[in-house]
């Protein structure tokens, strides 16, 4: 597999602040990848870093992220627009933020093809309306006309899906792309991420839901407090989790049916990145935690088959789960 991206050692601070405190990830092309975590782990940030999209306050400290062996963070803001759309597009939880509410859907995706493919308006419009009509949008001609709030959420999210691959790019990350949606809407989305999968789209899929990373990615990186904590394939994380806030995000969730009885989801909330616990940030809510949990800080390390786990003692947990009887 050759890698697409490569993000390696990022960091991200706002001030003092960390919120990304070394992530490392791979995506390899056409592949995807999930990165799953509660909110505040450094997943969305570590998304925004990707596409050169982070808050003005926020700034890379450290690390690289390489497109097809370019590091963007050497490119000027010029080309890393054009990079934007182009090779990486970006979609979100809640499409109606990212859409003018004043401007026609199709007046907006034909801007797409005005400004960067320096098409007529003509030109522009006829493929703004084949664009909605490949994203299942029925009626495309007429909805075209449509404002944004005239969309249900299902229909805005295929919009922006819309709009993003209108140039083709080859990585999509998707954050939360189904959380605002009803279940079936989630599964109508889903599916027409899997058709753009097939078809050799790469993708970042960013997502609370064990549940939906099971149904698009290959692989999987565990966020926690800013860090990776544990990565592996989806069969591998899923079937026997090699860190403790992996199981818990298991049995916390009910869409993930791993099927495990008798592990309790997570207790306490995410730490204040601004007062970390010593050694494992994990510790206070670890029900593995012992005294060198507290003092020293485990390193994400290489397990048999390629996985990694940030866990002082990632074997003991492992067995605990085939114990457990998954
Ligand atoms: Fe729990 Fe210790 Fe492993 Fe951290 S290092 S996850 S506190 S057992
Ligand atoms: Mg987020």
């Amino acid at each position: 597999m050759s890698a697409l991206l490569e993000v390696s050692g990022l960091q991200v601070a706002f001030g003092e602040l960390r919120a990304v405190r070394g992530v490392s990830l791979t995506v390899g092309k056409g592949q995807t990848l999930a990165v799953v975590g509660e909110s505040g782990s450094g997943k969305s940030i570590t998304s925004l870093a990707v596409m050169g999209l982070l808050p003005a306050q926020a700034r890379v400290v450290e690390g690289e992220i390489s497109l097809d062996g370019v590091n963007l963070l050497d490119l000027a803001p010029e080309e890393l627009r054009r990079l934007r759309g182009e090779e990486l597009a970006m979609i979100f939880q809640d499409p109606l933020s990212a859409l003018n509410p004043s401007l026609t859907v199709g007046y907006q995706i034909a801007e797409v093809f005005r400004r960067r493919r320096g098409a007529s308006r003509a030109v522009a419009t006829g493929r703004a309306v084949e664009a909605m009509a490949e994203v299942g949008i029925p009626d495309a001609a007429e909805r075209a006309k449509a404002y944004p709030h005239e969309f249900s959420g299902g229909m805005r999210q295929r919009v922006m899906i819309a709009m993003a691959l209108a140039l083709e790019p080859r990585l999509l990350i998707a954050d939360e792309p189904t959380t605002a949606l009803d279940v079936t809407v989630q599964a109508q989305i889903l599916r027409l991420l899997r058709e753009r999968q097939r078809a050799g789209l790469a993708m970042i899929i960013i997502s609370h839901d064990l549940g939906v990373v099971a149904r698009t990615a290959q692989s999987v990186v565990v966020m926690y407090a800013g860090q990776a904590v544990e990565s592996g394939t989806v069969a591998e994380v899923y079937g026997t989790p090699a860190h403790p806030y992996t199981l818990g995000l298991m049995a916390a969730s009910p869409s993930a049916r791993t099927g495990r009885r008798g592990i309790r989801p997570i207790d306490g909330n995410p730490p204040d990145l601004t007062a970390l616990p010593s050694g494992c940030a994990f510790h206070p809510r670890c029900p593995f935690a012992r005294e060198r949990c507290r003092t020293e800080t485990p390193a994400l390390r290489p397990l048999p088959s390629g996985r990694t786990s940030a866990c002082h003692f990632a074997e003991e947990v492992l067995a605990h789960d085939r114990a457990a009887g998954a």
